[in-house]
């Protein structure tokens, strides 16, 4: 799919029909192509990526660059060199992570700031955006208002946050960029209304931690949990936990700047007798679900079968016919 003058697109369906998700390749320049992300080690990515670039591209891929170091985005950059003889370009701070998954020859690594130039002057601008993972940076495509995101910001779900603090500075950086278009995330579709989508994400985070501020000021200490069941007090039940680790991520940022206190909790402990005794009941469990599982493929097999034979448990000796 073409994106813009000097970007297209291969989104890659996600295995799971329940999630409306892709993952997503780019690729950029024309006679020197660079691909941004490169999917997960698996040979549906490799035949997707050879196959869009044998049918439309007529090019081999010269660089291929990754937004942060997670399998899904990284796990192809040796079968990339392999192949395709490219060089390798991950983020400066990204080497330690991506081990084992880097070829041992033609790896550069990119800085905040720095600028990849392309053939046919295509200037791809390194930005750094921490807070997905430590190492995540965005490629900004400037002269095209084209900006690729990786995991920072994805087309149609929100994504995981490490750091809270780096994340929103991240996050106001890119909505700061100027003739910023549209956004190729690395899953999902692509976001034509960037600047008002980062400013909402912006907004909700400083609405999230205003509540939380205001949940505190209601007088004695409070646990996580029960500031996250005051903020959102209809909440789908099933959603709470996620509700509350999305409380705390916002309660270690306001620790980490001293504007909360926190008193340590006291974790529970659990001996080690009723600890192997659980185990063991987990493992009979499993045992158990294990061997239902197998029983019914094979009572669904033998449905099957059974439709492809005679019905011998019906007859010894089934009813012939012949013509009057
Ligand atoms: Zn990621």
């Amino acid at each position: 799919m073409q994106v813009s003058p000097s970007v297209r697109a291969v989104q890659v369906p996600d295995e799971s029909p329940m999630r409306p998700q892709s993952t997503n390749i780019y690729l950029v320049g024309r006679n020197q192509v660079l691909t941004i992300d490169s999917g997960e080690a698996l040979d549906r990515y490799r035949w997707m990526l050879r196959g869009y670039l044998a049918a439309t591209e007529k090019a081999e891929i010269a660089i291929a660059a990754v937004t942060h170091h997670h399998a899904d985005h990284s796990g192809n950059l040796k079968w990339t060199r392999e192949i395709f003889d490219a060089e390798i370009a991950i983020p400066a701070n990204g080497r330690a992570l991506l081990k084992g998954r880097l070829p041992a020859k033609g790896v550069r690594k990119l800085n905040d700031g720095q600028l990849i130039e392309l053939d046919g002057n295509v200037p791809l601008r390194v930005v750094a955006s921490p807070g997905h993972s430590v190492d995540s940076i965005c490629y900004y495509l400037e002269d095209e208002g084209v900006l690729f995101t990786g995991d920072t910001l994805l087309g149609s779900t929100t994504t995981t946050i490490g750091d809270l603090a780096a994340y929103r500075a991240s996050l106001q950086r890119l909505v700061d960029l100027p003739n910023l278009k549209v956004i190729c995330p690395g899953h999902g579709p692509l976001v034509h209304d960037p600047r008002k989508r980062l400013q909402s994400y912006i907004d909700h985070r400083n609405t999230r931690e205003a509540q939380i501020l205001d949940a505190l000021k209601e007088g004695s200490p409070r646990t996580s949990w029960e500031i996250m069941l005051s903020i959102y007090p209809e909440i789908d039940s099933r959603l709470r936990r996620a509700a509350d680790g999305n409380v705390r991520t916002h309660l270690a940022q306001l620790e980490a700047e001293g504007r909360v206190l926190v008193s340590p909790g006291r974790p529970r402990r659990t001996n080690a007798r009723s600890r192997i005794r659980e185990e063991a009941r987990q493992r009979e469990r499993e045992r158990v679900i294990k061997r239902a599982r197998r029983l019914e493929v094979a009572a669904r097999r033998a449905e099957v079968r059974a439709q492809e034979n005679p019905p011998t448990e019906q007859w010894i000796e089934a009813p012939r016919y012949e013509l009057s």
